[in-house]
């Protein structure tokens, strides 16, 4: 599917300007940053970092291109009744804190129990990505990622943990190292089920190369 497609789906995939003028008037921003913290943006080290400074942006806010919902439109229903538990363990994301533009490092648990419809296990992780490479808060991306599963599949329930390291808390600030934060979100029979509920959390604890 394009990105003209994609677009036309949803209003809310936003698109990083591609603009060459526009690039130049970043790049003079980051080279007045530059200048701020007492840096010569003219030394050789440095004049090339602006432009690869906006191509980094591009890749840590790639988010903002993807549409989650058409992600996990494609489904799949001859799962021959299969309604247990679907569980993506640690998938792996990287973040950026909207307060501070600082990294979130962090893993991510997704399940569901499906409701006929089942989706490619790829695109649970294309979810988390598409949510991470925004500028985010750990708790919004959590319930971002349950409730578009929730909203799209319309499976049993959904359930969501995530574990990430927050860079403004060990680089800046506290200057904390060493903690992570953890998030959850359930819905449907991972709310209202204890077993569910447990089932994915002895998931979620267990190692993942077991
Ligand atoms: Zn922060």
């Amino acid at each position: 599917m394009n990105d003209v497609v994609q677009l036309a789906h949803s209003s809310r995939v936003s698109r990083m300007n591609d603009d060459t003028a526009e690039h130049s008037d970043i790049e003079k921003t980051f080279r007045d940053v530059f200048r701020w913290i007492g840096e010569d943006p003219d030394r050789d080290g440095l004049r090339d970092t602006p432009s690869r400074l906006i191509r980094a942006y591009q890749e840590y806010f790639a988010g903002y291109r993807q549409d989650p919902e058409h992600i996990l439109q494609k489904t799949f229903e001859e799962t021959d009744g299969y309604d247990e538990m679907v569980v993506l363990r640690g998938i792996p994301f990287e973040s950026h804190c909207e307060h501070h533009v600082a990294p979130i490092i962090g893993r991510a648990w997704v399940a569901y129990v499906p409701n006929r419809r089942v989706v490619g296990i790829s695109k649970l992780a294309r979810v988390v990505e598409a949510y991470a490479r925004r500028l985010q808060i750990q708790e919004r991306l959590t319930a971002q990622v349950a409730n578009v599963i929730d909203q799209v599949l319309k499976p049993q329930g959904v359930g969501v943990v995530i574990k990430a390291a927050h860079h403004c808390m060990s680089s800046r600030g506290v200057h904390m190292h060493g903690t992570d934060m953890v998030t959850s979100r359930m819905l449907g029979c991972f709310r209202d089920n204890p077993m569910t509920r447990q089932e994915f959390m002895s998931v979620v604890h267990s190692k993942v190369d077991e």
